[in-house]
């Protein structure tokens, strides 16, 4: 098994990198950046000023069976009966998508705080993996697998699998 993250959009190799590193320490499998796409427009709704998510997610190839690929986006997702979606996955494909817009306390008019970003980032990331390995959520607010409706959640879990979630993962 081996996971690829792709950036969608202009993403830094810097945060990509790091990104790579945190993910790489939760699932013990290699992790690579490879080239993603830049063109969204596609899946740009004018009228809501945000990205159809499930568009973006279908236009992410994966080349070799035993892999996931996570596309890594920095504009603001949504998909038809929510306000906006941090990510999503597609169980059967093994693709997911993440976005990093509203992860940045910037967002919310805070101070930057990289730590804290890349370390939101990689809980949607593992997230997302996780439902790509068959996983679904979880009731412990601890465990990454459980279901953030607000970054306050995201904050209050952790980057890993608890107990019970983890032997469930299929790799
Ligand atoms: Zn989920
Ligand atoms: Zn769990």
């Amino acid at each position: 098994m081996k996971i690829t993250l792709k950036p969608l959009g202009n993403i830094a190799d810097e945060i990509m990198e790091k990104l790579k590193d945190r993910v790489g320490g939760i699932f013990h499998c290699p992790v690579e950046v490879k080239a993603g796409f830049s063109d969204l427009a596609q899946a740009y709704n004018p009228e809501r000023k945000q990205y159809l998510s499930s568009k973006l997610l279908a236009s992410l190839e994966k080349s070799e069976r035993d892999e996931r690929v996570v596309g890594i986006a920095d504009v603001d997702l949504y998909v038809p009966r929510l306000n906006f979606v941090f990510g999503e996955a597609d169980i059967v494909s093994g693709t997911a998508i993440i976005s990093l817009c509203r992860l940045r306390p910037e967002y919310y008019g805070l101070a930057p705080d990289e730590s804290l970003f890349l370390e939101r980032a990689a809980k949607e990331i593992v997230h997302e993996l996780g439902h790509t390995f068959g996983l679904g959520h979880c009731p412990n607010n601890k465990c990454v697998m459980h279901f953030s409706n607000s970054l306050a959640d995201t904050d209050l879990k952790e980057a890993h699998f608890c107990n019970m979630c983890r032997p469930k993962i299929i790799l």
